[in-house]
């Protein structure tokens, strides 16, 4: 029998293991391919100490796992929440080797995180958590080995930290460290709203492929963060009439539609878009999930559309801003629903393409202009569509398998190309 990893404590690492074993079956590999796939490569876990303001010492805890390496350095984010696990962290990272095999940029897969929300921490607390991680991940990561980017709870600014701290390490400015930084660090114009912008354009043509018309059509967001916001705002200028946003703290709706950039402005002035004037509050903010739209973009976290509430879900098409928003279970009750799904390797893959894009303008010194890069990702994200919903046709499977499907059928090529060392 098998030797993998003991069984997975997270349900999100089972439901991402059960989607490698569909994958191999589907495209006829070995039982040797899914073994080699379903285990990361090199993980490691890391103990924390931070000084509070206060004084006292807390010890965090962090982890950095590369999944894969076989098509380059190992890519993905940095989250910082309280819900980080080492088996979540393991899905995530497997999830970024498909994300960047399907939109063919020259990277494997990683994935960090330390548990501990920032919301509850100083800024400087959150520095030192940060310059201390980043120093004990240090001989792990690398512009050739393995590249941080923001994820949930992390920005730019944790961006520029990370690359400070290894630069100051390694003796010289490396740029090419991480990715998601400031502008006037190295950041690319375009990667702020890069994942939001991949959303629409996949969100768009998957409206398209149901008949939809996008001017007038009705959508619901979760989660205003670095993916919602952006999605709402592009959507809005799209002329889908977004009905309905949530963030941690509530959801507000307007059936005709909400005013994005009034609610862009109050969510600046406030934190939150609860007590925005022109909507009414949701009573449970999870509601948003079951209200009647057209499109619904789950843009927060893992697991949100699970088996008891899939069945009420009455969007025609749902288009996964978030990494594994949707259970499997809730998955298959969607699909048989009729309900198009996204998934999120597809749908929220432009972020880690204009990460590739900041670390190529990066190693060249050389820095492109914002046409240049939407265009660019632009194109990328229709082939990836073009060649998923292909698939998905050939073979008449769902756009997840067909997604999974391709990556894991790269990953596996260059593998054995590469061949099995020694
Ligand atoms: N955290 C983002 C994701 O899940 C971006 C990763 C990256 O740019 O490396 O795709």
């Amino acid at each position: 029998m098998t030797t993998d990893l003991t069984p997975p404590s997270s349900p999100v690492l089972t439901d991402a293991l059960e989607q490698l074993a569909e994958a191999v079956d589907l495209l006829g590999l070995g039982e040797g391919v899914r073994r080699t796939l379903a285990q990361p490569r090199r993980e490691v876990t890391v103990s924390i100490p931070l000084r509070r303001d206060d004084g006292s010492v807390e010890v965090l805890t962090g982890h950095r796992v590369q999944h894969n390496l076989t098509r380059g350095p190992a890519k993905g984010g940095v989250r910082f929440s309280a819900d980080v696990t080492l088996d979540e962290v393991r899905a995530l990272a497997m999830w970024m080797t498909w994300k960047c095999a399907l939109v063919d940029v020259p990277y494997g897969g990683g994935k960090g995180g330390v548990r501990f929300d920032p919301t509850q921490y100083s800024r400087a607390e959150v520095e030192r958590a940060t310059r201390r991680y980043t120093s004990e991940i240090a001989p792990l990561i690398g512009p050739d080995r393995d590249i941080p980017a923001p994820d949930l709870g992390t920005d730019e600014q944790v961006m520029a930290w990370m690359m400070d701290t290894y630069s100051t390490g390694a003796g010289h400015t490396e740029l090419g460290v991480v990715t998601g930084k400031p502008l006037a660090l190295g950041g690319s114009l375009g990667r702020q709203t890069a994942t939001s912008r991949g959303v629409t354009h996949v969100a768009l043509a998957a409206l398209a492929s149901r008949g939809i018309a996008a001017r007038g059509s009705r959508a619901a967001v979760q989660g205003f963060g670095k993916v919602g916001r952006y999605t709402a705002r592009f959507l809005d200028e799209a002329g889908v009439r977004v009905i309905a946003v949530s963030d941690q703290h509530g959801a507000v709706v307007d059936g005709a539609g909400l005013d994005v950039p009034a609610l862009e402005a109050h969510v600046d002035a406030t934190g939150s878009v609860v007590g925005f004037a022109c909507s009414e509050p949701l009573q449970a903010k999870d509601d948003l999930l079951t209200l009647p739209v057209d499109l619904l973009v789950p843009a927060a976290v893992e697991g949100v559309i699970h088996a008891d509430n899939a069945d009420r879900v009455l969007a025609r098409v749902v288009v996964e801003g978030a990494n594994g928003p949707t259970t499997r279970q809730a998955d298959a009750i969607l699909a048989d629903r009729g309900v198009l799904v996204v998934p999120d390797i597809l749908a929220n893959a432009g972020g880690v393409v204009v990460s590739y894009f900041e670390w190529v303008q990066a190693n060249q010194a050389f820095w492109w202009s914002e046409a240049e890069v939407e265009e660019r990702l632009a194109t990328r994200m229709s082939l990836a569509w073009d060649r998923t919903t292909e698939v998905a046709a050939k073979h008449d499977v769902s756009l997840r398998s067909a997604a999974t499907g391709l990556a894991v059928g790269a990953v596996a090529e260059a593998h054995r190309l590469r061949g099995l060392y020694p």
